[in-house]
């Protein structure tokens, strides 16, 4: 629990590979398409390697901090493991657990990536799905995989829609990935986060030209996870101190996801209070009479309160509060026009 503590809100696009993997894009050029969406920070992950970090493009470019970890798989290409602040690229030769473990030992961050992907309509695009559950060493989970949800919908029938609109294709999170999320809290902190997996993909159609299907510009303008360090990042500061702030948020979860397409979610903030003081996401308080959620927004939308996984209450407005009737972990989504524009991580309520 925090008294009234003054938190830093930074923006960034997370999970983009770049040409060190599958990417089309070298890393200069992806950030300085991040720099013209004006996020603050920009997290590559390249399949089983830190060459962005080890050739020297960690770093500020402008406004931009871009930090570089790796997205490690294991042999049989399953499990796919966000892994940041660490110098060691660990790789494809380690099971899961132990490179979940070693993540853990380096101090580094680890977040599971697209855990329940499941794609069956295309079979030239296989699903990556997570099976190492039991561990409690991973940080988090990528609720809301852009890629993913993308291609999941996916079917020869509407490509075409699908690959002309592709922000609109973009809805909502797995329920399955949600409701798999809110049971890991009930045992323990597990932060959720937003990634884009953007690649930049070419696609041939019907063999004849190639289009790119989500060009970097177009995902960055929408899954983004924010973060609320404790101290500001100073543009031009020490890379690595700058990436540590981001880093120990998102390990600490006070982050939120929002969908930039839908509006720009900077400034959205939920605490809970009462006579014990206050806390952020991420945070726990010990319950009181009185104890009060509050919901701040940008602009008027629908905030629905989620408790141990259920919903409990629904408001509108651009500043709600809720009461909070028992101890448990509580989160909210924010709804704009029905569609899923923000989710919180979780502020723990004990008794
Ligand atoms: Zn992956
Ligand atoms: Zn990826």
């Amino acid at each position: 629990m925090e008294s009234t503590k003054k938190y830093f809100e930074y923006q960034g696009i997370i999970h983009v590979h770049s040409v060190f993997s599958d990417g089309t894009r070298p890393i200069p050029e992806i950030a300085q398409i991040a720099k013209e969406v004006g996020v603050d920070f920009l997290l590559i992950t390249d399949h089983n390697t830190l060459r962005g970090k080890f050739e020297g493009f960690e770093g500020w470019y402008g406004n931009l901090l871009v930090g570089v970890g790796n997205e490690i798989n294991d042999a049989e290409d399953k499990n796919h493991y966000l892994a940041f602040g660490i110098d060691d690229e660990l790789g494809p030769t380690m099971k899961a657990e132990e490179y979940v473990e070693r993540v853990h030992q380096l101090g580094g961050l680890g977040i599971i990536a697209h855990p329940d992907e499941s794609r069956n309509h295309i079979s030239k695009y296989p699903p990556y799905p997570w099976t190492l559950w039991n561990s409690e060493l991973f940080h988090g989970i990528e609720i809301w995989n852009q890629m993913s949800e993308w291609m999941e919908g996916l079917t020869h029938f509407n490509k075409i829609w699908r690959i002309w609109h592709p922000r609109r294709s973009i809805v909502s999170p797995k329920q399955e990935t949600l409701d798999r999320w809110d049971e890991l809290n009930l045992k323990r902190k597990v932060v959720g986060i937003g990634g884009v997996d953007a690649h930049g993909f070419l696609h041939r159609l019907w063999g004849l030209f190639s289009i790119r299907v989500f060009r970097y510009k177009v995902s960055f303008r929408t899954i983004r996870t924010h973060v609320l360090t404790d101290e500001p990042i100073n543009v031009g500061e020490d890379v690595q101190s700058a990436l540590h702030k981001i880093y120990q948020a998102i390990k600490e979860a006070r982050c939120f996801i929002s969908h930039n397409y839908l509006g720009q979610a900077k400034g959205f903030t939920f605490v809970a209070k009462n006579s014990e003081g206050m806390a952020t996401m991420g945070q726990s308080l010990p319950l009181r009479p009185n104890t009060v959620f509050e919901v701040n927004l940008p602009r008027e939308a629908n905030v629905l309160l989620i408790h141990n996984g259920k919903q409990l209450a629904a408001k509108r407005g651009n500043k709600v509060a809720f009461e909070a009737p028992a101890a448990g972990v509580y989160r909210v989504e924010v709804k704009l026009d029905e569609r899923p524009w923000i989710y919180s991580n979780n502020i723990r309520v004990t008794e």
